[in-house]
């Protein structure tokens, strides 16, 4: 069980507290020194000997034969396929992709590398609505078109090479090895992250300089260079499973008695979250003729998504307010009102352009957005 083992990973209270007084260069060096202490603690766990480490890979492996999750891209050995997998599941929740199909529908519309290098806005765009950070969804595609010109539409299996395509950064390519190629990696998402902090009882805040190097190191003695795939599948099963966020169920797990933590529910340690801030958005319904104003944006963030127009608070003043719904995104907590605009004489600004009401479904557009299109449409008083 949890808590039994000797070697809790923490760093130096007394170091830690230091700082005020001491110039750059003391303040740097006590970092570095306070880093190699934990180094070597790190490297300490699992007692260092190859034998328990074989033993600890061989228990989460023979768990992960018989709980493991049957996914769609853990059927399949195609390396685009997982490319897919892995950038979809980045910033999305797994259930969400499941359980809306996100997947297996992309993978319907884009069945290999060419057919995604080939496509043009719109229909991507459409194929990742509701998968939210569309800027993903470009990336995939600029990688797919690298793939094809650079590397004769075949997935280069080297790191560097991984490394090398647009929107592929350390862990992708990493998972990639892992996943796809069943190469030596060393893998760290979330999920990973927090096993290994509760099982070296590490008392580091994992996303800070130390914490994120002292994982890494964690994970790369950790990790089964003779099944990477398996592996790595089989710890992030363990934190989706058993080792959750909160409150881990510990008697069930497969190696429990291999792990360290003495109050595995108050791990892993974090830095403090940047607070969430507010902002109100104001935008416009205006309909004509079973048409409705809609506005495709450019800008970063949006850019092809279609949306309604927005306006500023100035200029909705004196319109009669139909909705107000709110919505996060990143560490903004949105408040979108919409406005009824009847100034049927007013000219359309850049972007916007008359919608027939049968064709809006077809159009790509923000999980929020269509909603609130949804319920404005339902209003059968404002048809
Ligand atoms: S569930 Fe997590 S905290 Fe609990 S014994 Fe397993 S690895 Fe350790």
């Amino acid at each position: 069980m949890p808590g039994d083992g000797k070697m809790a990973l923490r760093a130096h209270g007394p170091l830690k507290q230091m700082g005020g007084s001491f110039d750059k260069q003391a303040q740097e060096r006590i970092a570095k020194q306070q880093e190699s202490v934990l180094r070597g603690r790190v490297s300490g766990c699992l007692e260092k000997s190859v034998r328990s480490r074989a033993r600890f890979r061989e228990a989460l492996r023979a768990w992960f034969g018989v709980a493991g999750k049957d996914y769609p891209w853990r059927r399949t050995r195609d390396p685009y396929a997982v490319l897919v997998s892995e950038l979809m599941l980045q910033q999305t929740r797994l259930a969400t992709v499941l359980e809306k199909r996100h997947y297996v529908r992309f993978m319907e519309r884009f069945p290999d590398v060419k057919s995604l290098a080939l496509a043009d806005d719109e229909s991507l765009l459409k194929a990742w609505e509701g998968l939210g950070y569309y800027r993903r969804a470009r990336m995939l595609r600029e990688a797919a078109r690298a793939i094809l010109q650079d590397h004769g539409g075949t997935m280069p299996s080297g790191l560097a090479a991984l490394r090398s395509l647009p929107g592929i950064g350390e862990y992708t390519a990493n998972a990639m090895r892992a996943f796809a190629f069943d190469a030596p990696a060393v893998v760290v998402d979330g999920n990973i992250a927090r096993v290994l902090a509760r099982l070296a009882d590490l008392h580091e805040e994992i996303d800070s300089g130390a914490g994120k190097r002292a994982i890494h190191e964690l994970a790369g003695l950790l990790a089964d260079d003779g099944h990477p795939r398996a592996y790595h599948s089989a710890l992030m099963e363990l934190g989706q499973q058993l080792c959750k966020v909160g409150a881990p169920m510990c008697a069930e797990c497969p190696v429990s008695g291999f792990c360290k933590a003495e109050n595995p529910s108050s791990l892993p340690m974090k830095r403090p979250r940047v607070g969430i801030t507010k902002v109100v958005e104001h935008a416009i319904w205006r309909r004509r003729d079973g048409a409705v104003l809609l506005h495709r944006a450019g800008g970063a963030r949006r850019t092809g998504l279609w949306h309604l127009p927005v306006r500023t608070e100035d200029e909705v003043s004196g319109m009669k307010e139909l909705l107000v719904t709110r919505y996060p995104i990143t560490r903004y907590s949105v408040e979108l009102r919409v406005w009824s605009d009847v100034t049927s004489s007013a000219s359309l600004r850049e972007g916007e352009c008359w919608i027939r009401m049968d064709e809006v479904d077809g159009l790509a557009m923000a999980t929020p957005m269509r909603r609130a299109l949804m319920r404005l449409l339902e209003e059968k008083n404002r048809m």
